[in-house]
């Protein structure tokens, strides 16, 4: 097919929406491995979860059979407002690389949130309600997930307490206000509202905070408080399943004009966005239909899947919460302040951390610099600003359609762009200053972390 056919975006219309989610695990022949309670090391049941989490959300947790799932008329009535996000053809990008590579991203900055963690928080807020619940706890460290959940509790008229790592509460007080404008309330992290914090705050006065220390305040928020459940922006099957969303969509658009990604990329944190945007293109891979190169992009600050274990970890540094089977620095692990916030999590989504273990994607890890290098390159030749996380997806698309001059093919190269930059210019103004470091951990500052990894279950 001609070059010229296909449009700068390709849209969808109403009726080719996706009406279904798409479950990768029934696809995948060996199943993540189920959480486990860090007491008993036994299986976490639904019956185990409910205090924490909403029933409708741990049924979808702990489901690894159904393909397809419904998604309520009210979710798809809340993502008409903002979806489909556009799959744009990065011709502007293609030609100043002079590259054969025909370049796709799909870009989820589109709505007032920035990013693409609203895809799953409309849908656990609604199960929340769903349920009859007062409101819903949660962190938030860079403030994307935050501002998510308070969109979505807003227009459900649900309560939605977050707790905000304490570093980006001070220097993030934009996304702060965005979310007191939807009526969440924004407690700094660690607080002396919970015991863990009072805890951590005794432990080590002054200290700044973390993802995995505000994890363990909004779930002792929740567990602590009638008619309130915890809920969580990444990592979980749950919030895989809902990203669904993103790779279904670019699916559909791309059948539409008979293209066929060679090479998939995202960025890792939890694993969310990469999760949706391949997991169509997964499941044929799964079942043998097809194969396609998929690359996950990690910071080299933070680098789970490239220099960690596969193992059962906490995903908390209170250790109140499940153990999960992933890839992991060790929930002990501080990673050095890098700018892309919501790469910082120590650990990874236990579905793409069992497909990374049985070789069905790659992982590379980008520097800073270089990452923030993509990304004004990006910026001015495509005109999108975009976000520090998103930007490790756009330096290692450059450097596949790069290879491509090189070898002269044309590949079809597709990238998740997960976000917008807009509160991220603090990190731009470092850059731009040049005042950047890269800090890549030594392998001693790695083993303390991995030291830290809890007693693993026997089955
Ligand atoms: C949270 C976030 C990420 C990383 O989270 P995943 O769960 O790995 O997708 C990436 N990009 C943006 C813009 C984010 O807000």
């Amino acid at each position: 097919m001609a070059n010229e056919k296909i449009p700068y975006k390709i849209y969808l219309n109403e009726d080719e929406m996706p009406k279904n989610w798409y479950n990768v695990r029934a696809d995948m022949k060996v199943k993540p491995a189920p959480l486990v309670n860090p007491g008993t090391l036994q299986p976490m049941s639904a019956a185990d979860l409910a205090p924490v989490f909403c029933d409708e959300l741990i049924a979808q947790e702990l489901d690894n059979d159904t393909r397809e799932v419904p998604i309520p008329d009210e979710i798809l009535g809340f993502y008409k407002m903002y979806r489909p996000s556009p799959l744009v053809r990065a011709y502007c990008l293609e030609e100043k690389l002079k590259t054969p590579a025909h370049i796709y991203y799909k870009f989820e900055g589109n709505n007032t949130s920035g990013s693409h963690k609203l895809n799953s928080a409309i849908a656990q807020a609604y199960y929340a309600k769903k349920q009859g619940l007062k409101g819903v706890t949660t962190e938030t460290g860079a403030g994307q997930w935050g501002t998510a959940l308070s969109m979505a509790c807003a227009y459900l008229g649900l309560d939605c307490k977050v707790y905000m790592v304490k570093v980006s509460y001070e220097q993030k007080p934009f996304r702060r206000e965005v979310m007191r404008t939807y009526g969440a309330s924004v407690t700094p992290s660690p607080s002396m509202d919970t015991a863990v914090g009072r805890k951590i705050l005794a432990e080590h006065p002054g200290t700044t905070g973390s993802l995995g220390c505000a994890i363990s305040e909004a779930v002792e928020v929740a567990t602590s408080n009638p008619g309130y459940r915890y809920v969580l922006g990444s990592v979980l099957n749950q919030v895989l399943l809902h990203q669904s969303i993103i790779g279904l969509e670019t699916k559909v658009a791309l059948d539409k004009y008979n293209i066929v990604p060679d090479i998939i990329i995202g960025c890792a944190g939890g694993g969310s966005n990469l999760g949706g945007l391949i997991s169509p293109f997964m499941g044929e891979k799964l079942r043998g239909e097809r194969d396609y190169r998929i690359i996950a992009v990690e910071p080299a600050s933070c680098p789970s899947f490239t220099r960690g274990k596969f193992a059962y970890d906490f995903c908390d540094t209170g250790m109140i919460c499940p153990l999960a089977k992933m890839y992991t620095l060790g929930a002990g692990f501080i990673p050095s302040p890098n700018h892309a916030g919501g790469l910082r999590f120590h650990g990874m989504s236990p579905v793409l951390s069992q497909l990374y273990h049985d070789g069905y994607m790659e992982a590379v890890s980008a520097e800073q610099t270089a990452v923030f290098e993509a990304a004004e390159f990006f910026a001015r030749t495509e005109g999108i600003l975009p976000a520090p996380e998103s930007s490790h997806a756009i330096k290692v698309a450059i450097d596949e359609a790069k290879k491509c001059k090189e070898t002269g093919e044309a590949k079809n190269i597709v990238f998740g762009l997960t976000g917008t930059g807009y509160f991220d210019l603090v990190a731009y103004e470092q850059y731009n200053n040049g005042t950047m470091t890269d800090h890549i951990p030594t392998d001693e500052e790695l083993a303390v972390g991995l030291a830290g990894l809890p007693k693993q279950p026997e089955f």
